[in-house]
């Protein structure tokens, strides 16, 4: 066994290696490319992603999974050997199932309806996006179709996100949570306690931004031996192994927000990765377990850590001395109540945390109900309305605020939206259980201590990698199921004291 499995860890290695080329090439287009790299640049992606995904479909990983997946039988089920051969069993058998033929349709069809989303969002029109997305559905219709027999015509979708949960799953949770949160987001509009966010629009230096946010990042424990911050258009994290990952934030000079929660938020993913297992180095396990596990990271510090009352009783008087004028004068109650303003708005990606998650349904069900063919692409930016309405209470003027805002249908990425829910959820669980373990976690935040914290989440989720599926991870960590009872909990009790409820 040793020596095939050897063998293997040395083929995945080469994987791991082309990916991360593929990683640093990414990042550097994000950040530094000049403009004119971009045609080059695509081909150099293009061509290291394939040699990538050849290798990893490569007859021989095949044969030697096979011969090590009854010998991994007798190891113990959690050792980093029987993991591996059992995850990249899973990942291989999916990959294979996916015709070449597929892939390449998949990549010509989805490019060009990038490009016809990108000018149907400009001009708000979305019959110049429709065709193209009608295509896009096709072809994710067909690949659902190379994993039968499934429960749900949703599974294999969910599936590439979240290994091994179910659609029905994530319905049952969503239908208990939708009521709930919509309750809730009534409740709050007929609150009469009023909070103004005007103190967040001022003009804030943005190097002192920077600054404040490092300065909060490291006390975390985001590693910057390990890491470094760039600035790009859109914020994202990526890891070119476990001692270099990178995050990027874009910082607005007229709006305190943005800088601060991106760069939180981002850290959160990067602090998971930089706390993998460095067993798990070069192998397809040394990233999180799935999306929904590292939204749950990123979300936790952004707004359990970063929006709560005792971070912002260690850390106001800091960020007061960073802007004296702006904020010399505003009272520690009031910046807290500031950034927890709940607001129904059209865009999900500036929603609010008690408004987030109905921006995420809304999208499950529409994507449910097109696989399930029980709504047309031609209606979608009618029914999208609707439900915006019924809600959110708000109805987008033109389609480039409704339908055409974000970007994954035009990439074929269908099934993702779900996980970023799911994350929310799954913070607040690992919370309750880590307070548990940690009574005085609220005083110690206070005081700006986070080891115990972080110290807590490195144990349970972050050395694992991807060794276990996310829900088992879960389970492990907390003892109980996917559940949203604790994240209803968390906003009513949080947003009841805010507004007065
Ligand atoms: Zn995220």
């Amino acid at each position: 066994m040793e020596e095939q499995y050897k063998r293997l860890l040395e083929l995945l290695g080469e994987v791991s290696d082309l990916q991360a080329a593929a990683a640093v090439l990414g990042w550097d287009q994000q950040t530094y490319m000049p403009p004119g790299g971009a045609q080059g640049r695509s081909m150099h992606l293009a061509t290291i992603t394939r040699l990538a995904h050849e290798k990893f479909v490569n007859e021989e990983i095949g044969e030697l999974l096979e011969a090590l997946k009854s010998e991994a039988a007798d190891l113990d089920p959690d050792s980093d050997e029987a993991c591996i051969v059992k995850q990249v069993s899973r990942e291989y058998e999916k990959q294979r199932k996916v015709p070449g033929e597929w892939v390449a349709d998949f990549s010509r069809v989805t490019s060009m309806a990038h490009q016809s989303w990108e000018k149907a969002r400009k001009e708000s029109d979305f019959p110049t996006f429709e065709p193209d997305l009608e295509s896009v559905f096709e072809l994710r219709r067909q690949y659902v179709d190379f994993f039968t027999p499934y429960d749900h015509i949703y599974d294999p979708l969910l599936d590439d996100f979240e290994p091994g949960l179910k659609t029905s799953d994530v319905i049952q949770i969503f239908e208990e949570l939708r009521p709930k949160q919509v309750e809730l987001v009534q409740a709050i509009a007929e609150s009469s306690n009023s909070i103004d966010d005007a103190v967040l629009y001022q003009s804030f230096d943005e190097t002192k931004q920077w600054d404040f946010g490092e300065e909060v990042i490291k006390a975390f424990g985001y590693d910057f031996d390990r890491g470094r911050q760039d600035k790009s258009p859109h914020p994202f994290t990526t890891s070119f192994s476990i001692d270099d990952v990178r995050i990027t934030t874009r910082v607005r000079p007229d709006f305190l927000s943005t800088a601060l929660f991106g760069t939180l938020h981002e850290a959160g993913h990067a602090m998971y990765e930089q706390g993998i297992s460095d067993s798990l180095a070069r192998t397809p396990l040394e990233g999180g377990t799935s999306l929904a596990v590292h939204e749950s990271q990123s979300r936790m510090w952004e707004n359990l850590v970063g929006r709560s009352k005792p971070f912002w009783v260690a850390f106001y008087s800091r960020l007061q001395e960073y802007f004296p004028s702006e904020l010399g004068d505003v009272k520690l109650d009031d910046f807290y109540q500031a950034i927890n303003l709940v607001e129904p708005s059209l865009i999900r990606v500036e929603a609010d945390e008690a408004t987030y998650n109905l921006h995420i349904m809304l999208r499950f069900e529409l994507e449910l109900a097109l696989l399930e063919q029980q709504l047309k692409v031609s209606d979608l930016p009618e029914v999208w309305n609707q439900k915006m309405d019924e809600y959110l209470g708000v109805t987008p003027p033109n389609d480039a605020e409704g339908v055409l805002q974000d970007i994954h249908w035009s990439m074929g990425i269908f099934g993702y939206f779900s996980t970023y829910s799911l994350g929310n959820l799954i913070a607040t669980m690992l919370w309750d259980k880590m307070k548990i373990d940690i009574p005085d976690l609220e005083k110690q935040i206070e005081l700006g201590k986070f080891d115990d914290l972080l110290g807590w989440h490195r144990e349970k989720i972050h050395q694992h990698g991807g060794k276990y599926e996310p829900m088992d991870l879960v389970k492990r960590a907390t003892g109980s199921e996917l559940s949203a009872e604790p994240y209803i909990r968390y906003l009513q009790t949080k947003f009841g004291e805010i507004y007065d409820l």
